[in-house]
């Protein structure tokens, strides 16, 4: 054993040891959070540019950690991805999300779009149709209310069927989403077959406007192509006054972004909807 062990050392570097055993750890204890529900859901508000409303909103997990306190998505979300976890968890926020839809309807909140995000694997073997299906029958939350974030990767790496799935997802009623536009490797002419409703442009395409003539360019055809091939177009991580007046010259139709707020829990989010008035 003690052999094995100093081979071990001619592979891995102690870093990486220590990261591995970080990683395990992580994975128990995210585990664990899952059983003891400390998983949150925040809600960012999605806004239409052209009559400053709230429409919709992104949900986005947390975890409420006892020690630790809010641990943000991209500290868990690539070893749930690694693990399958991921499985669980995005689950567990399509009802969460579903079933918060569903109370804000009935008490009389206008109605929302809600959008989730699911990972490639939840495509890849989540059997995410069924649950989808399940999901909105359980809570009573309408289909069309309910939105879909994919990523392009995770649209590339399941080439074979997911012209059908998506397909399939449409024929439910659901609204389907390219989160992080322009960072992956397909292109708006590939894009086009696919039955999708909203292009979401990343935020690092946002971030330099006005000052990167080069970012104003990519984002303002991304605008132009995307409803030219018949989609909405929403645009993330708008932070200035700057950034909205140019999206708004460039009819882009709705965004997100800390302008407005970040994600915040349901409760806040009710908050904002209320402040705007209902209808
Ligand atoms: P994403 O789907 O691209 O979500 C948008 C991220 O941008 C969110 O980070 C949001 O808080 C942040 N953001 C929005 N507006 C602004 C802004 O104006 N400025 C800045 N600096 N940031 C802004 P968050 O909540 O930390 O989530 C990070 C990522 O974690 C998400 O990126 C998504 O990839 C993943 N994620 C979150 N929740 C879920 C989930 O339920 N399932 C899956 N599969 N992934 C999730
Ligand atoms: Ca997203
Ligand atoms: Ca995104
Ligand atoms: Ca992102």
């Amino acid at each position: 054993a003690k052999d094995q062990g100093r081979g071990c050392y001619a592979y891995f570097s102690e870093d990486q040891t220590i990261a591995a055993r970080e990683r395990i750890a992580l994975e128990t204890r995210l585990r664990r959070a899952i059983e003891q529900q400390e998983l949150r859901v925040f809600y960012q508000p999605q806004v239409d540019i052209a009559s400053g409303r709230i429409v919709g909103a992104e949900a986005l997990v947390r975890w409420q950690d006892p020690a630790e306190g809010l641990i943000p998505p991209l500290r868990f979300i690539p070893i749930a991805e690694e693990t399958g976890l991921i499985l669980d968890i995005g689950k567990w926020v399509l009802r969460e999300t579903c079933r918060q839809g569903r109370r804000w309807l009935d008490e009389g909140l206008p109605p929302l779009t809600l959008a989730v995000n699911v990972s490639p694997q939840q495509f890849r073997r989540g059997n995410i149709s069924a649950l989808v299906e399940a999901v909105l029958n359980e809570t009573g939350f309408p289909a069309e209310h309910l939105e879909l974030e994919m990523t392009e990767s995770g649209l590339l790496e399941n080439q074979s069927n997911v012209m059908e799935l998506l397909n399939k997802l449409r024929y439910q009623g659901v609204r389907l989403a390219i989160d992080d536009f322009g960072t992956g490797f397909s292109s708006l002419a590939y894009l086009k077959h696919f039955p999708l409703d909203v292009l979401k442009i990343d935020k690092s395409f946002i971030d330099d406007i006005p000052h990167l003539q080069d970012d104003m360019e990519i984002a303002a055809t991304i605008i132009a192509m995307g409803h030219i091939l018949g989609f909405k177009v929403l645009a993330e991580g708008v932070e200035t006054p700057e950034q909205l007046a140019f999206l708004r010259e460039k009819n882009c139709d709705s965004y997100q972004g800390y302008i407005l707020s970040p994600p915040v829990p349901a409760e806040a989010f009710a908050l904002l909807l209320r402040e705007q008035g209902i209808n």
